[in-house]
């Protein structure tokens, strides 16, 4: 047969079938529910703090580590989500390290209606500081969007792909992502918005994160701000600053929630 000549052809077929798998499974779910059940209402979010264990992640100059500082915000966003009545699964609740892969598939198992990872920012300059939120995509929005994600991507444990995998995944990867990416860049510009209104704003970005690869939720990754910053530094090492941004990320996330719902037509929260 012709396609024994070209392995191109049987790559292709193969992510026709794995396309139509995906479009059984991955899509998220549609207005109407074909069997006229009750679509389910925003109710678990999964939180993911960075790093953690022998995976310091970044570390400010007067010693801030991000895997402390991460942990601590989820764990604000965790109670108060929870205080709003959300089932809240977290990826790490201690001083460990989780793979990346595995933080996925923690979220994916969990059923979430939306992934947050947290994690705070490094980079040469000092001078620079604020907030970014991401959502994913296969190319970076600008050169500091792929420098944030290939230092996020280094965790340890990590290894990346075959290149040789890489279109196929890619293929794959997009028809996954496709599925949620509006609603990742809706949360993404919530999130920006109640987090930095002001001067503190870097913006919505979109970047290739290993951990929000093959998420199968509205997923998004908050960098809540530089710890090569003095300035950011001494606001995140600080109780004031750390409830600030945990309460910007729970209204953005109770936000998110009632458009999920009204959507779906689920319950008004
Ligand atoms: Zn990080």
């Amino acid at each position: 047969m012709q396609w024994r000549n070209n392995p191109g052809s049987v790559r292709n077929a193969l992510g026709v079938a794995l396309i139509w798998v995906a479009s059984a499974f991955w899509l998220p779910p549609a207005e109407a529910v074909a069997d006229g059940s009750t679509p389910s209402s925003f109710d678990t979010v999964v939180l993911d703090a960075g790093h953690g264990g022998e995976d310091k992640g970044a570390r400010g100059s007067k010693g801030l580590l991000e895997k402390d500082l991460v942990l601590d915000v989820a764990n604000r966003v965790a109670s108060s989500l929870r205080k709003n009545g959300l089932t809240v699964v977290m990826t790490r609740e201690d001083d460990r390290f989780i793979a990346l892969e595995k933080r996925t598939s923690i979220a994916n198992d969990s059923r979430g209606d939306l992934f947050i990872s947290i994690h705070a920012n490094a980079t040469a300059d000092r001078d620079v500081r604020g907030i970014e939120t991401f959502f994913l995509a296969l190319d970076a929005s600008d050169d500091s969007a792929s420098a944030v994600a290939k230092r996020e991507n280094q965790a340890l444990g990590h290894s990346p792909k075959k290149p040789s995998d890489d279109a196929f995944m890619a293929m794959i990867g997009d028809l996954i992502v496709t599925g949620h990416m509006e609603e990742s860049n809706e949360f993404a510009r919530l999130a920006q918005r109640e987090l930095a209104p002001g001067p503190d704003a870097r913006g919505v970005k979109q970047a290739p994160f290993v951990v929000l690869e093959g998420v199968q939720m509205p997923s998004s990754l908050v960098e809540i701000g530089f710890l090569t910053n003095l300035q950011d530094e001494k606001s995140l090492s600080n109780e004031s600053g750390r409830n600030r941004i945990a309460a910007a990320l729970v209204r953005a996330t109770l936000e998110f929630g009632r458009r999920y719902d009204a959507r779906r037509g689920g319950t008004n929260r």
